[in-house]
């Protein structure tokens, strides 16, 4: 009989595959997710290549209630509760102008950050519809999972669930003060009013990419980005004051290189997942409705 058993979300490639790996290596019985049955049978092959049999590989889409459903039914028949919830599918909101980038890599902070800069100008451009998207992924999808999944971690005897959040979406980065207040003042926040507020981003995005400028959103290039991971920090919240048995944390794993850093960043995936796995493995009874950066407690 399996021990404690994991859900990861996109889990056939950059934070999450190494996420499944940490955790399938401390004895955790992981069900690798992604979207891609043909990218997400391969990943687990890799993992299992690796000595790891306890990784099992089942679809799942993060936006399609009925892709999310058919994961729910797997679930309860096969285990009938899970453990550990890791959300780590996202992206990044962005057009991608693929032809100008130069991929060369650097390991000086310093370098990295200029190129990062030239990256955002001239091979990254967000759009209506990237940034649209984003929230439909980033927020809306992940909570339609854990939505689907509470119950099967209700029914675990410590069930947690680490939701991949980003330093963008941090609430310091909200010009608008009274929002950023509303969002930080956990005892009075509900889900309807989170939703609300990406409601109204979304809208501002409807009226244009540089009408979202002038509104109090995070501001630069990654608005929907930065008020998709708050919206998810914001609703971690709301669900871990809700459901006081189920441990509910929001990790940022650090400035990555992956795919959606164009492998651009400072860590090595393996070091983003392993601050998102010491979350995963709190000891029992640890934080809930909390922020890690680098490995520590932070603010939201
Ligand atoms: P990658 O682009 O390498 O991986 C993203 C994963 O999410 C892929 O498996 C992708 O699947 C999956 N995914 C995207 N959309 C969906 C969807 N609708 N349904 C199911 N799976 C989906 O990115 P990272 O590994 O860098 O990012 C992982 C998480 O870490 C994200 O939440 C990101 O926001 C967060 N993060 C990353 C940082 C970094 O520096 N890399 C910094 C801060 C946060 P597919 O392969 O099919 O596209």
């Amino acid at each position: 009989m399996p021990g404690r058993i994991a859900v990861v979300t996109g889990g056939n490639k950059g934070i999450g595959l190494e996420v499944c790996r940490q955790l399938a290596g401390n004895g955790v019985t992981v069900v690798l997710t992604a979207r891609d049955e043909t990218k997400g049978a391969a990943a687990v092959e890799k993992l299992r290549g690796m000595g790891l049999s306890s990784v099992i590989f089942h679809q799942m889409e993060i936006t399609d209630d009925t892709s999310i459903s058919r994961l729910a039914n797997f679930l309860k028949t096969r285990f009938g509760k899970l453990d550990i919830l890791v959300n780590n599918a996202g992206v990044v909101g962005l057009e991608f102008l693929q032809d100008r980038i130069d991929g060369t890599s650097t390991t000086s902070e310093k370098d990295t950050y200029e190129r990062i800069d030239l990256l955002m100008k001239w091979c990254f451009r967000e759009t209506r519809d990237a940034g649209k998207e984003c929230l439909r992924t980033n927020y809306h999808g992940t909570k339609q999972v854990i939505g689907a999944l509470l119950p099967l971690l209700l029914a675990s005897d410590d069930g947690r669930i680490v939701n991949v959040s980003s330093e963008l979406g941090q609430l310091r980065l909200f010009g608008d003060e009274a929002l950023r207040r509303e969002l930080d003042d956990v005892e009075t926040l509900t889900e309807e009013r989170v939703d609300a507020v990406v409601a109204a981003f979304a809208s501002d995005l409807d009226a244009g990419v540089a009408a979202v400028a002038v509104r109090g959103w995070p501001d630069g290039a990654m608005s929907a980005y930065a008020v998709s991971k708050a919206a998810l920090n914001a609703y971690s919240r709301v669900l871990a004051r809700r459901h006081p048995t189920v441990r509910v944390n929001c990790v940022h794993p650090g400035f990555v290189r992956t795919d959606m850093t164009v492998n651009f960043g400072l860590l090595p995936p393996e070091e983003g997942a392993a601050r998102v796995v010491a979350v995963a493995l709190l000891p029992a009874g640890g934080p809930t409705g909390a922020y890690f950066e680098e490995r520590r407690e932070a603010p939201f």
